[in-house]
């Protein structure tokens, strides 16, 4: 044990999910101790200065769709906890040589800036709207239940295989809206186009005309930050520099939960692994890998086209077949020339992101093969040049953090995977093995939490949420979940 007094849970990690676990476990009055390998609290929603300019930064997430979907967050009441989280005129953007599309919240704006496929992204999306509450309750769930009406899959399920060729071609007729699409499934990282790209494009799609893809006042930081307050008004301790090594130190715990993937669960319980669960874990795969690139600049981004400046989130990377070639290759292990790039300008958003003296961060990334060594930042940089003339000649500063680095920085993103595991078909319905529960381990009171867990990626805390349920009602018998609200 890493304290003399043993906790009643043990939280190994403390990204979203680890988070969201202990705030559930101490707010059902037990005792938890949150053990976190690195230097400060929040996994892949930290926000800390990089250069020496008084200007912070998001080191992994930075926009927040999923957390303002999700039930957990919801419960939780981020904004009654003073955790602003700031709208966008325009949720994305997807700048073309012929003009970009952009998602604004508004749908009926979106719909007149896509002129001739204005009527047909209207009936795409507005039937996701009108189920949204069901359609986010159905990918943010743990899998484990059918869902109360037949209704939501089967609208999902038309918008996944609407986006699949050959349906696809008919979908729209412009390049624009397709290039808007295939650049929100590219967040599933991984071939393209696929069932799981086409799943994303709808969640993330029509949550930019609903909720939003907002980014919180001040960095992502400031989310993890009230969860670790609330798990300290609850009597909750977070130890910081304290990898966990070995699983055995945490044998007196009642309950263990662990926001860690699949490969650093077998680092550390290879010995105690019944050998069919741990060949199962090391069949877990991995998809691409990132690389991070984080700018300090002396002036907004200077998008050819204004209205992009409007967005949270810029997606750089043509039209949807360039799209998919670009994903493709990377998921094949090629690297392309030209990556699809991420991007996003959080002063536009949140102003109080710059200093006094116009320095401002723009944070990007690109998909990278998995484990690929090279440094992406040049062609990251040039995909921003190309639609923003005159962008290098703002840069005062600038990092990367390749795919190996991404995994020194947090071991859960093996090989660079950010998702903690590939996001294909497979492993979006079993995730991380085919199991009754997937949080339950063959460990008694040993819980799997993290983000390689349904419902997967992103910073919406359902995954901690669900497997602090699961503990809580097996190992304590409390059937009731705790009010998450503020007190
Ligand atoms: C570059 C990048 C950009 C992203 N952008 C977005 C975005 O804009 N929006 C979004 O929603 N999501 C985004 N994500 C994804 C999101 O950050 C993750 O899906 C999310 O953080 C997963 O949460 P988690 O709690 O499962 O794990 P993590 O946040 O990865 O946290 C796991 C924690 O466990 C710790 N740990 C690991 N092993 C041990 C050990 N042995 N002992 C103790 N501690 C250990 C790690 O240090 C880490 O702090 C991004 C990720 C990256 C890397």
């Amino acid at each position: 044990m890493l304290s003399d007094q043993p906790p009643d849970v043990a939280v190994v990690g403390s990204g979203p999910n680890g988070l969201a676990a202990a705030v559930v476990m101490a707010r059902a009055g037990l005792r938890v101790h949150i053990y976190e390998a690195a230097t400060t609290i929040g996994g892949g929603a930290r926000t800390m200065p990089i250069f020496d300019s008084g200007v912070v930064h998001d080191i992994c997430s930075a926009v927040h769709p999923m957390a303002a979907a999700s039930r957990f967050f919801r419960e939780f009441g981020l904004a009654e906890r003073g955790v602003e989280l700031l709208q966008p005129d325009a949720a994305y953007a997807h700048p073309l040589d012929q003009g970009a599309g952009v998602a604004y919240r508004s749908l009926e704006r979106t719909c007149e800036r896509l002129g001739a496929d204005g009527q047909r992204w209207q009936a795409f999306m507005a039937p996701l709207l009108e189920h949204s509450t069901a359609v986010v309750d159905l990918m943010l769930s743990d899998q484990r239940r059918l869902p109360a009406d037949v209704l939501t899959p089967l609208l999902l399920a038309s918008r996944v295989l609407q986006q699949t060729a050959p349906l696809a071609s008919r979908m729209f007729t412009g390049p624009t809206a397709p290039a808007l699409l295939a650049g929100v499934a590219a967040h599933a990282i991984g071939r393209l186009p696929s069932l799981p790209g086409g799943a994303v494009s709808a969640l993330l799609g029509h949550l930019a005309h609903s909720t939003g893809w907002p980014v919180p006042r001040g960095g992502s930081g400031r989310i993890v930050a009230a969860m670790a307050d609330d798990i300290a008004a609850h009597g909750g301790h977070i130890s910081t520099s304290s990898p966990v090594e070995d699983l055995r130190q945490l044998a007196r715990a009642k309950a263990v939960l662990l926001d860690i993937s699949p490969a650093v669960f077998v680092r550390i319980a290879r010995p105690v692994l019944p050998q069919r669960y741990l060949d199962r874990l090391l069949a877990f795969r991995y998809g691409p890998g990132a690389c991070k690139v984080d700018f300090l600049v002396s002036s907004p981004i200077p998008w050819a086209d204004p209205e992009v400046g409007k967005a949270g989130t810029v997606h750089l990377g043509g039209e949807h077949r360039e799209v998919f070639a670009a994903e493709t290759a990377v998921a094949r292990g090629d690297r392309p020339d030209r990556p699809f790039v991420l991007v996003a300008d959080p002063s536009v958003t949140d102003p109080g992101r710059a200093a006094d003296d116009g320095k401002r961060p723009v944070w990007a990334y690109c998909h990278v093969p998995h484990g690929d060594p090279a440094d992406a930042a040049d062609a990251v940089q040039a995909r921003i040049e190309q639609f923003a003339p005159g962008f290098s000649d703002t840069v005062l500063a600038r990092r990367s953090m390749t795919a190996p680095e991404l995994e020194s920085y947090n071991a859960n993103y093996v090989g660079g995977d950010i998702a903690a595991g590939a996001v294909d078909l497979r492993q979006a319905l079993f995730r991380p093995t085919p199991r009754l529960n997937p949080y339950r381990t063959p460990l008694g009171g040993v819980y799997l939490c993290s983000a390689s867990t349904p419902p997967g990626p992103g910073v919406h805390g359902m995954c901690g949420y669900f497997a602090a349920r699961a503990a809580l009602r097996r190992e304590f018998g409390i059937r009731d979940l705790p009010s998450l609200a503020p007190r």
